[in-house]
C-alpha cells in the first residue's frame, strides 16, 4: 500500500470513528443508554458515576474487534 492509501486509511478511518461517536452520543447514551448517561449531566465532581460504565462497555466491543481480527479470517490491503 502506497503513502497516499495510508493516509486515506488514517483520515477515513478518523471520520468513521467521529461518526461512530456522535451516534453513540446521540442515539445509544441519550437513547436507551440514558440511564447511565443521566449521571454523567449530573454529575457531582467525584468518584465513579454509572456513566462511566459506557468506556467499560466500549473497550469490550474493542477489545473483541481485535481479537476477532487476531484469530478470525484473514483480511490484507493491497
Ligand atoms: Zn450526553
Amino acid at each position: 500500500m502506497n503513502v497516499m492509501a495510508r493516509f486515506l486509511v488514517v483520515v477515513v478511518s478518523f471520520l468513521a470513528m467521529e461518526l461512530v461517536s456522535y451516534a453513540a452520543h446521540r442515539w445509544l447514551m441519550h437513547g436507551a443508554g440514558m440511564v447511565w448517561h443521566r449521571s454523567h449531566h449530573r454529575s457531582r465532581g467525584r468518584g465513579w458515576e454509572a456513566n462511566d460504565l459506557f468506556p467499560a462497555l466500549f473497550s469490550l466491543v474493542g477489545f473483541s474487534v481485535f481479537l476477532l481480527s487476531a484469530v478470525g479470517p484473514r483480511w490484507e490491503l493491497r
